[in-house]
């Protein structure tokens, strides 16, 4: 049992906490966020992750899971402290580290005894150092700074913190790396490695990793846009592609671009600390590029058909930038809707999780309704831009029934091009022929 104290209770540091506690940890989460905590020490759960409800109300229950507002309490006890804190995109889109050194100053202020603090926040090569820094201007104890980023997925956190494909964990000092594999051994059983490496290496290694995936996901989209222009079918390119072992069949599937909280705003920051060592990502630079004209691809596809849709209502299923949760940051729907908006259009939209969050971040002239098929009462086209499971295998005759004319834009793929003939829709979707 380790005394661990979680700092930022977000997305990732609520599930980090969770997961720790699930493995017998005592572990106290510490926000600034005074309603998210009151929520929280009220046995509720803040966001919307899939499984995080039975472990969050077992842990709390059998004592191993905390919460508070006050940082020295948090970590009076702790001998592991995690910052899992925002790093959002400065203005120029390098990341905002002032979360981070922030609380790194304070924890200076407030140790009194050895601990060591891992940063599991997404943060540019380099920052690990930072922290040391920052910590160090204040403390009057030994303590060590490890690099532990986190590559979970929204929409799957739980299970790929309970059984990450790999734990990277950097840091040069014998002390932490022994109390940090022996918190992250319940992890590995199954034979999944623990990788232990400096702490530039590790952070770089986040950056790499979603850059990596970043440029898969625009590769295939930019394959299925070419597939369109000569009248190919991305589908079987695609599987074409994925039998091979060294591509693999995985993060292969075309649509409306990425967007999400980590995505978009790593690759930008992977590009910007680029600059500040003199080099510059010219792979990285045009995905980000092609990525900007695929989010609104969908959107193009619908002016193009419409011309003019002043007026024109178009049904919006989807406003999670993906399935499974409740996050719409750099969600292309967002910026698919001030485009329609922009032009004249009238939306309704659903989403089974994400509405109240976009009713709360934005003003949007919108109508958000509680229904999938009452999106799209007499709408001019449906248009998808999340691959929720209920929207995978709709009834297609209330679809036809409520539409004025059964006219589909897909931004995501999930019908198949002959069913959608048979069944007599207008369908266009991404990397394919228009059925008309
Ligand atoms: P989030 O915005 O959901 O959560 C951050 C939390 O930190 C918020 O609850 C906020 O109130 C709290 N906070 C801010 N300042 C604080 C302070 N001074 N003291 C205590 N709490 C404070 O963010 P997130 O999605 O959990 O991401 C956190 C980090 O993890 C980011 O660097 C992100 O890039 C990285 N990451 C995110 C994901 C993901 O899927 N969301 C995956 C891997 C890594």
């Amino acid at each position: 049992m380790k005394k661990i104290a979680v700092i930022g209770t977000g997305y990732v540091g609520l599930v980090t906490g969770t997961c720790f506690a699930e493995t017998g940890n005592d572990v106290i989460c510490v926000d600034i966020d005074k309603e998210k905590v009151d929520l929280m020490k009220n046995g509720k759960v803040p966001i919307y992750e899939p499984h995080l409800d039975v472990l969050f109300e077992r842990n709390i229950k059998e004592g191993r899971l905390r919460f508070t507002t006050d940082i020295a309490e948090g970590i009076k006890d702790a001998e592991i402290i995690f910052l899992a804190l925002p790093t959002p995109p400065g203005e120029d889109g390098s990341a905002d580290l002032s979360y981070v050194l922030g609380v790194g100053a304070d924890l200076g202020k407030l140790m009194t005894e050895y601990k060591v603090i891992v940063d599991k926040s997404t943060v540019p090569v380099g920052t690990s150092e930072k922290v040391e820094a920052a910590i160090k201007a204040h403390a009057t104890v030994e303590f060590d700074v490890v690099s532990n980023p986190e590559f979970l997925r929204e929409g799957f956190a739980v299970d790929d913190f309970l059984k990450p494909d790999r734990v990277v964990i950097g840091t040069n000092s014998a002390r932490a790396r022994k109390i940090m594999g022996e918190l992250y051994k319940p992890f590995v059983r199954q034979g999944n490695p623990i990788l232990f490496m400096d702490e530039k290496s590790a952070e770089l290694t986040k950056y790499a990793a979603n850059s990596f995936l970043a440029t898969k996901i625009t590769f295939m989209n930019e394959i299925a846009n070419f597939c369109e222009i000569v009248g190919a079918n991305v589908d079987d390119v695609r599987i074409g592609i994925g039998s091979d072992d060294r591509i693999g069949n995985r993060f292969l599937f075309p649509g409306i671009g990425f967007g999400g909280s980590c995505f978009p705003k790593d690759v930008q920051a992977l590009v910007k600390s680029g600059k500040e060592y003199n080099y510059d990502f010219d792979i990285i630079n045009a995905v980000l590029r092609v990525n900007d004209q695929q989010r609104l691809r969908l959107i193009d596809k619908v002016l193009n058909h419409f011309g003019d849709v002043k007026g024109k209502t178009f049904g919006l299923w989807g406003l999670a930038f993906k399935p499974d949760t409740d996050d719409i940051r750099e969600a292309p729907a967002l910026y698919m809707i001030e485009k329609l908006l922009a032009a004249g259009a009238k939306i309704k939209a659903y989403d089974p999780e994400a509405m109240a969050n976009v009713k709360k971040q934005y003003d949007f002239d919108i109508e958000y309704v509680d229904n999938q098929y009452t999106a799209i009462e007499g709408a001019d086209a449906l248009l998808i831009a999340t691959e929720w499971g209920a929207f995978r295998n709709p009834d297609f005759e209330l679809i036809k029934k409520n539409l004025k004319k059964p006219k589909v834009f897909d931004g995501r793929n999930l019908f198949g091009l002959e069913e959608m003939e048979e069944r007599g829709f207008y369908y266009e979707s991404i990397g394919r022929r228009t059925i008309v």
